[in-house]
This record gives structure tokens, C-alpha cells and sequence, in this order.
């Protein structure tokens, strides 16, 4: 019975990201579930999809763990992009820029593990209602 509930958590919640063209954050997707799981639930079937590498965290500027689609990553790798993200500070939406990818080296000594690259400014939206 549980395992049922959570399924449909997970496949509810993996989708609403994916479908999502911008990050939500897990109390946005707790709103958009509309009841459907308690904050436990959609906890755990966020970090596991983000085990599974169908979807990476993004911390925005202001502190809030965000959530995005994983498009080239799977199970076998760790995520593997490093890829920049856009946090508008008119709508503070967080977009994935997935074709930027800084371009670094750190040096010796130093392991990489997790990587956060977040502009923020005025997106290409809030832009184009700002020169109407
Ligand atoms: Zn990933
Ligand atoms: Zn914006
Ligand atoms: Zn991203």
C-alpha cells in the first residue's frame, strides 16, 4: 500500500520537474502536489531522484535548495554537468543554462565533488516586459 503511494509520488514529482522549464523549489513542489504527500515523502523522493541523477540540486542566491531535470545524467555517474544558473532577482525564478559551462581548473590538491555556478540578474522574461 505505501509502496503504491510512494510510486505515484515519485513519478507525480519526477514529471512536475521535468515539465517544469524553470527550478522549483521543494515547497513549491509541495504546493503544486496539492496534498498528495506529506513533506517527508516528497524529502525522500527528491533525494532519491537526485541519487538516481534524473534531477540536481541548485542552492539559489538566497539560500533555497532548488530542483531541475537531469538531461545527460544517469545512475552510473555522478552528475556530471556544470552547467551556470540563472537566479532573476524580478521573478526569482532559477533557470538552468545548460549551454554555459564555465570553463576552470582547480589546482592541485583540491577534489571536486559538487558544483554551484548561479548568476543572478534580470532574465530574458522579466528583460522583455521591462522594454515593452
Ligand atoms: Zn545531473
Ligand atoms: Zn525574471
Ligand atoms: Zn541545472
Amino acid at each position: 500500500m505505501k509502496q503504491t503511494r510512494n510510486t505515484v509520488a515519485r513519478t507525480t514529482i519526477l514529471e512536475m520537474i521535468q515539465q517544469s522549464p524553470i527550478a522549483m523549489s521543494q515547497p513549491a513542489i509541495q504546493h503544486a502536489l496539492d496534498g498528495l504527500c506529506d513533506r517527508v515523502t516528497i524529502y525522500r523522493v527528491l533525494d532519491r531522484l537526485s541519487e538516481e541523477g534524473k534531477i540536481h540540486k541548485i542552492v539559489n542566491v538566497n539560500g533555497v535548495v532548488n530542483y531541475a531535470a537531469c538531461n545527460t545524467c544517469n545512475h552510473q555517474h555522478t552528475h556530471q554537468h556544470q552547467h551556470v544558473h540563472f537566479s532573476c532577482r524580478i521573478c526569482n525564478e532559477l533557470t538552468c543554462l545548460e549551454t554555459v559551462v564555465p570553463n576552470f581548473q582547480l589546482p592541485e590538491g583540491f577534489q571536486q565533488e559538487e558544483t554551484f555556478f548561479t548568476i543572478s540578474g534580470v532574465c530574458n522574461h522579466c528583460q522583455s516586459v521591462a522594454d515593452e
